[in-house]
Order: C-alpha cells, then sequence, then structure tokens
C-alpha cells in the first residue's frame, strides 16, 4: 500500500471533462495518461477507474455551493 506522495497541481478554470466538456474537478493519473472529469463524470468512472489510478485528485469539495448570506 503506497500512499499518494505525487505532486498535485490544483485543476485550473481551463481544464475540461473528458466526457462532457464542463470544467474539470476530477484528475485522474493513469499509466498511460491523464482523464479530467466533472464532479458528474468522476463519480461515474469512479468504480472502473479508481482501482487503476495511479493517483486520484479531487477537488469536488469546490462545488459545494455556498451558503447564500441572508440579508434583511
Ligand atoms: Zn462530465
Amino acid at each position: 500500500m503506497t500512499t499518494t506522495a505525487l505532486a498535485t497541481s490544483p485543476l485550473k478554470a481551463t481544464d475540461r471533462c473528458d466526457s462532457c466538456g464542463a470544467q474539470a474537478y476530477i484528475r485522474v493519473v493513469l499509466n498511460e495518461g491523464e482523464l479530467l472529469f466533472c464532479g458528474h463524470h468522476g463519480r461515474r468512472h469512479e468504480a472502473k477507474l479508481r482501482p487503476i489510478a495511479v493517483e486520484w485528485h479531487d477537488e469536488t469539495d469546490k462545488l459545494t455551493p455556498q451558503p447564500t448570506p441572508v440579508t434583511d
């Protein structure tokens, strides 16, 4: 069992999901290369890809909607 010690660079706004073209929030590093996914497709492919991924970089926590401050 090896823990992820690779240097991960944050995903950029210009990184796009390989499946739908939305902004990517998940980067999957495989031996053959990288895949980028939005939160939706990252979840969809997770079961298949996670076991073979060298690295799983997930920034979907950034997608958490910020509570809108209510001003009276
Ligand atoms: Zn997508």
